[in-house]
């Protein structure tokens, strides 16, 4: 059986809900969406979510008259879905009776594809609110605009929206006379103990994409790559990252690696990362892209495999 744990739109992303920018201005509209008793609202706590432990696990939604008080200014709109309004509302201290603040990575696969967005979308935002309470080129604080998509520095009168880093990430093949195709996967000293993954990094000033891939490559693995093909992209506010996923070929299968950069490195042939006798690795978590381009690259073999069942890289929900 042909089964890929994370296909595009990956988690996290392919939210088709309305994120409503042009009600983002509107303040008449705000005003009436912060009051509406089919208003919705998300509590959010040190960027952790409210989730239901249930089998599934669901989002925890409030009304306003649940939440027992006015719903702040510094509440964000989210959007529409419905005709219910959205907002999300950071700093929360105490979860709801029936729900429990938990880590978003710790629920984002076992989530339907549409909470696991909005709750990604919310958590970007609180994040990039927490972040920029003050003004890069005066110093002084910025308040949040009506909607809190915009952060205005009172002094010099300018505007700051939210950002997203890229980082390329990419899966590295290279096909050895006597081995056959390998991917290559490494392991940084942040990882999970036994976890390996694909290579990673943030686009600099005045990168391409694609020159971003081949420097990254070069200077944590001392490979150099050519035939860079783009994959698919998954939005990663931990804390705010936009990974854009690639595939690469290696001129050659020697490895210098950086140890500032990585612990350790290595190719890797299909046998040894679908048989599990001789998996020697961790694969990354099911929620992330890095498992994707493994997984996808996995499937390419000329019989039809079964993929290798990993217990989730998920903590329960508490
Ligand atoms: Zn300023």
């Amino acid at each position: 059986m042909r089964r890929l744990s994370n296909p595009p739109p990956h988690v996290y992303s392919g939210c088709t809900f309305d994120r409503a920018a042009r009600w983002r201005c509107d303040v008449d509209h705000l005003a009436a969406a912060r009051h509406a008793p089919t208003t919705r609202v998300l509590l959010l706590s040190s960027l952790r979510v409210p989730v239901i432990a249930a089998d599934p696990p669901c989002v925890h939604w409030l009304t306003v008259a649940e939440l027992g008080q006015p719903l702040p200014e510094e509440a964000v709109y989210l959007g529409e879905v419905g005709g219910t309004s959205l907002f999300a509302l950071a700093q929360a201290e105490l979860a709801p009776a029936e729900a429990c603040f938990v880590e978003l990575r710790g629920v984002g696969a076992l989530l339907p594809a549409e909470e696991a967005g909005v709750l990604a979308y919310a958590r970007g935002l609180a994040f990039w609110h927490e972040r920029h309470r003050f003004c890069g080129a005066c110093g002084g604080p910025t308040v949040s605009r009506p909607a809190g998509h915009v952060r205005a520095c009172p002094v010099l009168g300018s505007t700051h929206f939210p950002r997203s880093d890229p980082a390329v990430i990419v899966l590295v093949t290279h096909d050895h006379p006597v081995h056959g195709e390998r991917c290559l996967l490494g392991r940084s000293a942040r990882f999970v103990a036994g976890m390996y993954s694909t290579l990673a990094g943030f686009v600099e000033p005045g990168e391409s994409l694609e020159d971003t891939v081949r420097r990254e490559l070069y200077e944590e693995a001392g490979v150099a790559v050519t035939d860079v093909v783009y994959q698919s992209s998954q939005p990663w506010p931990f804390p705010a990252s936009l990974m854009i996923g690639f595939r690469a070929r290696a001129l050659d299968d020697r490895l210098v690696i950086d140890p500032e950069e990585l612990d350790d490195a290595g190719w890797y042939t299909r046998a040894e990362l679908l048989d599990p006798a001789q998996r020697r690795i961790k694969l990354p978590s099911r929620d992330s892209i890095a498992r994707h381009l493994i997984e996808s690259w996995l499937l390419e073999a000329a019989a039809p495999v079964e993929l290798p069942v990993m217990p989730p890289a998920v903590a329960a929900v508490r």
